[in-house]
Order: C-alpha cells, then structure tokens, then sequence
C-alpha cells in the first residue's frame, strides 16, 4: 500500500493530524491498532485551554459541564478556580473525530505498526499486515510504543520525567451530581497531582498522576483514596462504601518537553512528542497535518522542509510548555507544610486574571518565571493574599 500522509494512532493527535492532512488534499492512512475499539483515558478538559488550542467543545460529547476547579493542599485547604470544563464522554468524542476523518477522506486501517522504516524521500512502516510506503510518516503513538525512538529520533526532551497514573472510575450516590473538579497537590502524588472529576450521577474519576516513583503507582493511590474519603466523610456519611468499578493505568507526559519531533519523511506529535493534554495535543495535531499535506504538495519532505512544524508549535506553545514544567520541579520542591499555607492564602482570592494586562506581561513574566519560579510564586501568593 502507498499514500502521502500515514498516521500510526488514533490518538486526540493523530485524529486531528489525519484529518487536517486529508482536507488540505494529501492522500492519508489512518491506523490503530485498536481501531473499533479504542479504549483512551483522558476524560476531562476546561474551556480555557481548549480555547487557547483553538478547539471547539462540541455538545455531541460533552457528559457534564463543571464549573470551575479546587485546587486543595494536603491537609484539604481549598482556593477555587471559576473556569468553565467538561466531563468528556471518551468514547463518544472518538467517534466524532474518526467519522470527521473518514468524511474527510482519511482511510482507517485496524493494524499494530512494528516499525518505521527510513528510505531516502520516503519511509515505510512495517505492520501485522505489511509493509505500507508514505512520503510522510506522522507517529501519534503515545509515550508506549517508542516507535520513533526506534526509527533513531529523541522526541521528548525529558523522558524520565513522564508522570505515572493509576486511575479509577468509582461509583457513589450523588457523587458525579458536584459541580467541580478537584486537583491535590501535595505528598499524596509526588512531582504533580491527584484528581476528583465527577462524571454526572453516581460516577466521578479519581486518579493519582506521580513523577519520580516508577510506573507502579497504586500505593499513591491507596493513600489518596483515604485523604478522599476523609475529606467527604461530612457530605457523605456513608463515603467508606464507594465502590470502585474499573482501574486503569498510564503515562502522562506532562513535564516532559518535546525534543526532536521531525526528521526526514517523520514527524511526532501528541504523546509520543511530550505535548502531553487532550486540548493540545489535539492542536499539535492540525499543525503538524497542515505541515505534512504542504510537504507532499511541494516535495520537500527532508527535515528542513517539515521543520515548519516545530516553528508553528514553538510560536503557539513553547513558553507554556516550558512555564509548565518550572511550576511543577518548584511544587515537587515543595513540602506539605508549605502547600498548606500557600492554598490557604490564595484561599478565597480572585485567581483568574482576564484581559490584555496578563497577555501583554506574559512573555517577560516567563522568562522571570523560568529563570527564579520560587521567587515568582512567593510574590504571586503575596500578591494573592494583598
Ligand atoms: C490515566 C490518565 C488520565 C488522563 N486524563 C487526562 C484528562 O482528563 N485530560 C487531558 O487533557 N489529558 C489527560 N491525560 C493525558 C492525555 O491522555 C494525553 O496527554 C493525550 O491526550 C493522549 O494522547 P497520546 O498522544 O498520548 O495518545 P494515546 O491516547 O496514548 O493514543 C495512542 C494511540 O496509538 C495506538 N497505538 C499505540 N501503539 C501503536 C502501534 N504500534 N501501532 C498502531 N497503533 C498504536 C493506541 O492504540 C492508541 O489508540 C491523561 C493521561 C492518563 C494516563
């Protein structure tokens, strides 16, 4: 088999790369090895963000509006984020992207790649059923399948780094009626957080998302639940009889960085590329389909004529990524003690910051912010507390 443009993963990423490649006319494979029954955990996202990734929320797979975010310490100090977000219902959001792939021409392929192999002006990537030629090929594999890795890239400039999740959908009466997502920071999940994302109904998530302890995560878990429980014990008398219903695990590359994501014929993106978040990587997608398709259509598909991709992402997201990365190595820093006594002076403030103001400083404030975030958020939570 030959196309332009082949895509390994149906991720949020490799949909919207698919997608994006095939309407601006490149001939494009989709595949996955678990197409038709795609089973992808992230389940939860906030307007903000899907905004400033330009991607519209659609109602057709929206399960439940929150209305903002908790941010809570260890010992359950909370400040709240007034932020409009979703609970996504997961299977039907994929859905809605592989037939909007198919409309637009993509042709979807059930098959497990085993590698990506480099030719001069072309690649090839061997699979279960084969071998198929493209003049691009685009990995949207995720942080497991190390396919380009293999194929001699270093996509993500921190692997050590991804942070490991466990989990769980659980099920308690009223639970999933809450109005907001909770996001623990503290010694209960190392290097990032913990989660409450109520889903509508009985059923919420909670998760763990640790960095620094190894993939095997679940004491963190066990821990948290306590604290949960704990924490609800008042609003719910009988909270110690929660049930768990299903447990699920995996990397999340949230502090990772991307590193080299293009070569010639290859590019990365999503996961496998360190853009970790569904909004983002979604986003990382369209750009890195655009760029693809463009390739194919003036025949420069050497390194240098897909780097376009890395200035696109660079220009809408590398300061983001890398003030993102800074406040989680200062969190990680953090003991319980000193979480404690920041929420609780954030506690009750105004944390969104609207307008032009925020936008304009935003780019001297992150070079500060890289170069001393400790004494950033000190001042922050100075300013916070007036
Ligand atoms: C437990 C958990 C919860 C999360 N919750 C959220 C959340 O609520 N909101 C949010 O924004 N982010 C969340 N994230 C992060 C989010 O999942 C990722 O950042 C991103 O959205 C997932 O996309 P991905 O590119 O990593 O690909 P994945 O979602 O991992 O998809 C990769 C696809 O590639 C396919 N594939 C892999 N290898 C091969 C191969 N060799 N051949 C063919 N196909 C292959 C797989 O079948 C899969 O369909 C969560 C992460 C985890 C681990």
């Amino acid at each position: 088999m030959k196309c332009d443009v082949l895509v390994v993963g149906a991720s949020p990423a490799g949909l919207m790369a698919a997608t994006s490649a095939a309407r601006s006319n490149a001939e494009v494979i989709l595949l996955d090895r678990d197409l038709g029954n795609l089973n992808h955990p992230a389940n939860t996202i906030f307007e903000g963000m899907a905004s400033r990734a330009k991607v519209e929320i659609l109602d057709c797979y929206v399960q439940k509006e929150l209305q903002g975010m908790r941010i809570l310490s260890p010992s359950g100090h909370g400040a709240t984020i007034p932020a409009r977000g979703y609970f996504l219902d997961r299977e039907k959001l994929d859905q809605y992207y592989l037939k909007a792939a198919e409309a637009a021409g993509v042709s979807l392929l059930r098959d497990e790649v085993k590698y990506i192999n480099r030719h001069p002006g072309s690649i090839s990537v061997s699979s279960a059923q084969g071998e198929i030629r493209a003049r691009v090929a685009i990995d949207a594999s995720g942080i497991g399948s190390h396919l380009a890795q293999k194929a001699g890239l270093k996509p993500m400039r921190h692997p050590q780094d991804i942070a490991w999740a466990m989990e769980a959908e659980v099920s308690h009466p009223g639970l999933g009626e809450e109005m907001f997502f909770q996001y623990w920071i503290g010694s209960m999940a190392p290097g990032w957080k913990a989660t409450f994302s109520p889903a509508g109904g009985d059923r919420a998530t909670l998760a763990v998302f640790v960095r620094g302890h190894g993939p095997h995560v679940q004491s963190f878990f066990r821990s948290f639940l306590k604290i949960f429980k704990a924490y609800k014990s008042s609003a719910y008398r009988d909270i110690e009889d929660l049930k768990i219903l299903s447990v699920r695990s995996g990397g999340d590359p949230i502090a990772v960085l991307p590193g080299q994501v293009v070569s010639d014929s290859l590019m990365v993106v999503g996961g496998a590329a360190g853009q970790s978040g569904l909004a983002y990587s979604m986003r990382a997608g369209q750009i890195c389909g655009q760029v693809a398709a463009d390739a194919t259509t003036s025949g420069d598909v050497s390194r240098q004529g897909l780097s376009e991709y890395e200035r696109l992402w660079n220009a809408e997201f590398r300061w983001e990524y890398r003030m993102g990365r800074a406040a989680l190595e200062t969190l990680a820093g953090m003991k319980d003690g000193e979480i404690d006594r920041m929420v609780q002076r954030l506690s009750g403030k105004a944390l969104v910051s609207e307008g032009g103001l925020f936008k304009k400083s935003f780019h001297a404030g992150a070079k500060v912010f890289l170069a001393r975030p400790r004494t950033v958020l000190d001042l922050a939570w100075n300013l916070a507390r007036g």
